[in-house]
């Protein structure tokens, strides 16, 4: 678990101040003063490095975006106001009317519900297909392809993606590969697996004590002189920002193409307490990858129908083992059958608490068909693995064998 150990220093370190308050400097402002005419021309037209307005830029969000960027070895972030936000802000900087996404993985229910009715009334087009669907992915690239968009983990189909394979796939067809890594930050690397932007809701584990909503994307440095330069097929629409951000490209295209008009900007309130989340993210991860192997194979041992990729039976097993070797994330499924078992198990649990959330100090469980997908239709579901006796589950720091014995119970 060694890509653990290598954040407990850097967060820390990064997060708390030498000098004056050690606890990160909260910037409650939406504007800021200029002082003299001179700075607000100098601002504006960026010689001057200091806030211009909080929709575009804030200080205490600026400290989380660098760290951010770090984590993931991006050349920056931009923190938005949701996970939604960050996949929003993403895709919407890439794509125009008439462009199309393929989009791998049984997706969460927002970003489904962008892909396939939000952004089809814009003109954009998305195609969905299953994480091991290769062959059908590259015949559905076309020139109108921008985007190949994935989920490292299924949430909550729990299937892995070959993400080496895919990223070669959107490499050499030269399109923008986006990765939701939510449920694996550390565990997962999407910039150095080949990705182009990893987003976020930092909602989730980020944070880890649903405190704040909140979600980031970081983007990849463009190389310049190298195989991006203006010819690159992936980048046709940002030459302009090419020329005046050089290899920063990707930021001032989010920026400027989309949260300056959108406005799905970071608060600063939010930001803060994610640093304060994110100081203890290697520890908490470590500690919950290690507690969901060991409740998942105690239960699916006493019966229950588990879904997770550490178990034998998942098809993904051996992915997991070598591809997910830190682990992949806080979640698992449990298959009750039915409706009715599923509530009576969630009735009877008195440890989980019932909330859409994931990743959080607590271990927090969720009918799926009732809720979050409850409006969508029969073969949507069956696409993104919902069956009508499933309960989502995400466990959390409690001690592993308090959850097994609270769950067997509850499942009596
Ligand atoms: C929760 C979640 C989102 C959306 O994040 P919000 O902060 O709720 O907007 C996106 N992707 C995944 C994988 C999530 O779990």
């Amino acid at each position: 678990m060694n890509n653990f150990e290598k954040y407990y220093t850097q967060f820390v370190q990064e997060i708390g101040n030498k000098e004056a308050s050690v606890s990160p400097t909260l910037t409650n402002s939406a504007s800021f003063a200029y002082g003299t005419p001179e700075i607000a021309e100098g601002i504006f037209d960026g010689s001057v490095k200091k806030p211009l307005y909080s929709r575009m830029g804030n200080p205490t969000t600026a400290k989380l975006e660098s760290i951010l960027a770090k984590m993931d070895g991006g050349i920056g972030a931009v923190a938005t106001s949701s996970g939604m936000a960050a996949t929003t802000l993403a895709t919407m900087s890439i794509v125009s009317s008439g462009d199309e996404i393929i989009s791998i993985g049984g997706l969460f229910g927002g970003t489904y519900a962008l892909f396939d009715e939000t952004l089809s009334r814009f003109g954009i087009k998305t195609h969905f297909f299953d994480v091991d669907d290769l062959q059908s992915i590259q015949n559905a690239i076309t020139d109108k392809t921008k985007i190949i968009f994935l989920e490292s983990v299924g949430n909550p189909n729990m299937r892995l993606p070959n993400i080496s394979a895919i990223a070669k796939i959107a490499n050499d067809a030269q399109i923008v590969l986006i990765i939701d890594n939510t449920i694996t930050p550390l565990s997962i690397s999407p910039l150095a697996l080949g990705a182009d932007i990893a987003v976020y809701s930092t909602t989730k584990v980020i944070t880890g004590n649903s405190s704040a909503l909140g979600g980031c994307a970081v983007f990849r440095a463009i190389n310049v002189d190298g195989k991006d330069k203006f010819k690159s097929h992936r980048y046709s629409d940002i030459h302009k920002f090419m020329e005046s951000a050089g290899a920063m490209a990707l930021i001032p295209n989010a920026k400027k193409r989309v949260m300056r008009d959108f406005g799905m900007s970071a608060n600063a309130h939010a930001s803060y307490q994610t640093m304060l989340g994110l100081e203890t993210l290697p520890l908490r991860m470590q500690r919950i990858v290690k507690s969901v192997e060991i409740v998942a194979k105690e239960l699916d041992a006493k019966g229950l129908n588990i879904n997770h990729p550490s178990l034998e039976k998942h098809p993904h097993h051996q992915r997991y083992k070598t591809d997910f070797s830190n682990g992949c994330g806080t979640l698992f499924t449990i298959d009750m059958q039915s409706k009715e078992k599923a509530f009576e198990f969630l009735n009877k649990t008195h440890l989980a608490t019932i909330t859409a959330n994931i990743g959080d100090s607590r271990t927090l469980a969720l009918h799926m068909a009732s809720t979050i997908y409850r409006d969508f239709d029969t073969q949507t579901k069956d696409f993104l693995g919902i069956t009508e006796g499933l309960i989502r589950v995400s466990i959390g720091l409690e001690n592993p064998q308090d959850i097994i014995k609270d769950f067997l119970k509850a499942a009596q």
